[in-house]
């Protein structure tokens, strides 16, 4: 068996992933390496958490000598890197905590990656990025893998930070490392302060729907298992110190995606024009810095490695739509908070045995 650590697995994108990678590899054990922030939560993975092939260790990253005990107690073959503090409004609010764990977290793992070929361990180490490190665009044109960053937020600024210090790992001290850099992504068990899980899970509540500004900023969104797909490619066949983008070629304003998702949702819970969803919409203030536009140019991993995303975003969304109307008791435990009760009781489970 090879062991394979996920960092942040507890999340919206990494449970995803721990979901198919442990479904899709019966030869990897796959370890979950996740220190459960706000973001963080185990009832995601529910439906495997007694797989023989899973396990997870509460460990935060930013703690090296934690982190380090992982690599002692397996023989660790890869490594993809997700843990962050990944939302950038909260950046706003704490850049602090961004620095700690998207640089200072990163670094740390690194180093483990350094310490390990230093005894000549060969281990793959995955990290996964964003597009907003490349900052802002235009009306027109594409993020390559060449273009400049320019992040313009603390989140993109802490995430291109990281990225750099991979690059120069690989350069330096030679380690194993593949970026990938992906544009935004939608899908289930999305925690419901990004912009679709918000839009879906509010009108399930009845609550305003927030827009900032004039609702015309620009994203190219991507499903997350076409993502984890990705990801499975470039882990295991990208080549050494290289970079690759992902994305949906999907733009939408985000009052167009708002509009599409009330249009859907009126019709799935029957609701009549004068009741309808749009009523909740509201403009709010816009975001400090708020990038106007992002679009991914993927044809580097479509070329080189033959993936293309899947889905289309119109069966994707009505997919995360039907997800979330149909597990209502996630949503209600992620919005009060009770999802960590979960997470005490394990704690216990594991003191006890
Ligand atoms: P998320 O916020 O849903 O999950 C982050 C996970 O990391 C949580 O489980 C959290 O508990 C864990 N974590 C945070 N700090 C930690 C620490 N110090 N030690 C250990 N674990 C810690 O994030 P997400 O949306 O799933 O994003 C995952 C990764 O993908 C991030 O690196 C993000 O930058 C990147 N990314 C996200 C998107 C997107 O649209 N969501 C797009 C491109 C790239």
């Amino acid at each position: 068996m090879k062991n394979i650590v996920i960092t942040g697995g507890a999340g919206f994108i990494g449970s995803n992933l721990v979901r198919y990678m442990v479904n899709k590899y019966s030869e990897y054990n796959i370890i979950n390496v996740d220190s459960l922030t706000y973001a963080g939560n185990l009832l995601n993975l529910v439906d495997i958490e007694n797989a023989p092939s899973y396990s997870f260790e509460y460990v935060d990253i930013t703690d090296l000598n934690s982190i380090r005990q992982i690599f002692e107690k397996y023989r660790i073959d890869g490594i993809i890197h997700l843990a962050a503090e990944s939302h950038v409004d909260r950046s706003i609010q704490s850049p602090d905590k961004f620095v700690k764990t998207n640089v200072i977290g990163t670094f740390n793992l690194l180093e483990l990656v350094r310490e390990y070929q230093e005894n000549d361990k060969n281990c793959r180490f995955h990290h996964v990025s964003t597009d907003e490190v490349y900052g802002s665009l235009g009306d027109l044109g594409y993020f390559t893998e060449a273009t400049r960053y320019a992040p313009n937020s603390p989140y993109s600024a802490s995430k291109a930070s990281s990225d750099h210090f991979v690059r120069a790992y690989v350069n330096t001290y030679g380690i194993d490392a593949v970026i990938t850099n992906c544009s935004n992504n939608y899908g289930p068990y999305q925690f419901p302060e990004k912009l679709i899980p918000l839009i879906i899970t509010n009108i399930m509540l009845e609550e305003d729907i927030p827009i900032y500004g004039d609702g015309l900023n620009i994203r190219d969104w991507l499903y997350v298992i076409d993502h984890c797909e990705a990801i499975d490619l470039v882990f295991h066949k990208g080549t050494n110190g290289e970079t690759y983008n992902i994305g949906g070629q999907n733009e939408w304003t985000n009052i167009d995606i708002v509009n599409h998702i009330c249009e859907i949702m009126d019709e799935k819970l029957n609701l009549p024009p004068e009741k309808s969803c749009r009523n909740l919409i509201k403009f709010v203030k816009d975001r400090a810095g708020h990038d106007r536009r992002y679009a991914i140019d993927a044809s580097k991993i479509q070329s080189e490695l033959g993936w293309k995303p899947k889905r289309t975003f119109e069966d994707g969304i009505e997919e995360t739509i039907d997800w979330y109307l149909s597990n209502k008791g996630w949503v209600e435990d992620v919005k009060s908070g009770k999802y960590r009760q979960y997470h005490k009781s394990k704690r216990l489970q594991k003191i006890n045995n």
